[in-house]
């Protein structure tokens, strides 16, 4: 990347400006409604986590560079411009408070999408040298190491040899001509192994012909989360590269809300192109399989469950149906949140939140809204499907000295799953 100033942040930020963000701020009736939705708002009752107050560096460079309004005031010297202080200021507003879950573009009566505006904002971020040290750090790692947490291929290699080990069950890695190619993410690989298991195991039983890839088996986006399309970019390609090496025709997006977005949405623009194999995320697949008949399940759980939506999966991704049908094949006794599906509330950590050290004490305050969201409920048990939400409601309910079991929903499908003595023959 070019060495980060505030020039290149200004020019980044204009570039960010396109006709959906000069309509959406001159569309801005500045009603205050994103507030209410917005969880470091209401957490905190702070008015500077107002979501449409959180773009205020892109406003001002819209305003002087695009309106009549703006270029008179900055021609009498009355303008505001955008210094580095201040991009240092909002950094905190930018990567600390905003998971870029889109509750406030949802909630917006006049249709702002301000969660396409944070990303955009974050582009001058990082092109001004603004962005925080925790996101730098994951962004350069998954770049040269190819994973934000540092996972290299020997130490997935690891858990593979473990899981094949205790389980029996083979974790394909390279077979060309494979359907599929599942990515996982860094926190899967290392933190909930048992994902990795269930996959195999499932597959097994389903007949599913699969793969890891050696060149490209970590989802997550740091480029995305960064608010760099240059980072973006390669990680993008660096899986279209590997999927292309080994002609699959699909690839499984793991339980992680944001690389689903990151893959599907957002990757063939990236690169330029459509990709020459489908996207589907794990939750998706699985709910295909059901259908199909190609997986039961048995001896239901009985205590009250509950599902917590990843915002990227359900507001952006549009994956609502599908879990709650996976969840009435684990449990007898489902409960949804009240505000489900695309109203979800964040976990907090979303967006490289998790990442940034800074944004800890922040984050903490603003996972009230999750535990009581949960507490209502009366659940026993929380299920979800991202891995970053798993670990950040973890730590969450532990620091309000909740205990609460905390599963995956891919897992607990594979620990129900009905494993006939003769699995179907894997297609081809
Ligand atoms: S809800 Fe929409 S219109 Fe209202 S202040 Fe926020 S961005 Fe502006
Ligand atoms: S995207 Fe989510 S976290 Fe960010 S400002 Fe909007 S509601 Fe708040």
């Amino acid at each position: 990347m070019s060495e980060a100033t505030l020039e290149r942040g200004i020019n980044a930020l204009k570039e960010q400006i396109d006709a959906p963000v000069a309509s959406f701020f001159s569309s801005c009736v500045s009603c205050g409604m994103c507030a209410e939705a917005c969880l470091f708002y209401t957490e905190t009752g702070d008015p500077k986590y107002t979501p449409i107050y959180k773009l205020e560096p892109l406003r001002r460079v819209w305003e002087q560079e695009y309106t009549l309004f703006g270029k008179v005031k900055k021609a009498l010297g009355l303008h505001k411009p955008v210094t580095d202080e201040m991009l240092e200021e909002w950094q905190e507003l930018l990567y600390d408070s905003c998971t870029m879950c889109a509750r406030c573009s949802m909630i917006c009566p006049v249709g702002n999408d301000i969660a396409y505006m944070i990303r955009k904002t974050r582009e001058g971020m990082v092109a001004s040298g603004n962005a925080p040290e925790g996101v730098k750090g994951a962004s350069v790692r998954a770049v040269t190491i190819g994973s934000p947490m540092g996972v290299k291929l020997n130490a997935l290699e690891a858990q593979i040899r473990h899981i094949e080990a205790d389980s029996g069950l083979k974790i394909p890695v390279d077979v060309e001509g494979a359907d599929y190619m599942a990515l996982l993410s860094s926190m899967e690989i290392m933190n909930f192994p048992e994902y990795l298991e269930g996959l195999a195991k499932i597959f097994k039983q389903a007949g599913v012909s699969w793969t890891l890839c050696s060149t490209a088996f970590e989802a997550t986006n740091s480029g995305i989360q960064i608010g760099s399309s240059d980072i973006a970019r390669t990680l993008v390609q660096r899986v279209v590269d590997g999927a292309e090496r080994l002609k699959v025709k699909y690839v499984i997006s793991p339980e992680c809300g944001h690389a689903y977005t990151a893959i599907r949405w957002e990757g063939p623009n990236l690169i330029g192109r459509p990709f020459p194999f489908r996207v589907v995320h794990i939750l998706e697949l699985l709910d295909e399989l059901r259908a199909a008949g190609r997986i039961k399940t048995k001896d239901l759980e009985t205590d009250t469950h509950t599902f917590h939506d990843p915002c990227s999966l359900v507001r952006k991704g549009g994956v609502i149906d599908e879990p709650r049908r996976l969840m009435d094949m684990v449990t007898s006794n489902f409960v949804d949140m009240k505000d489900r599906g695309k109203l979800a509330w964040c976990c907090g950590g979303g967006g490289g939140v998790s990442s940034n050290e800074d944004a800890d004490e922040l984050r903490i305050k603003a996972f009230k809204r999750k535990r009581d969201q949960i507490a209502e409920t009366g659940a026993d048990v929380l299920v979800t499907a991202c891995a970053n939400c798993r670990l950040v409601i973890e730590e969450g309910l532990e620091e309000y000295n909740i205990e609460m079991p905390i599963v995956g929903l891919s897992e607990m499908i594979a620990d129900h799953l009905v494993v006939d003595d003769e699995p179907e023959e894997a297609e081809k």
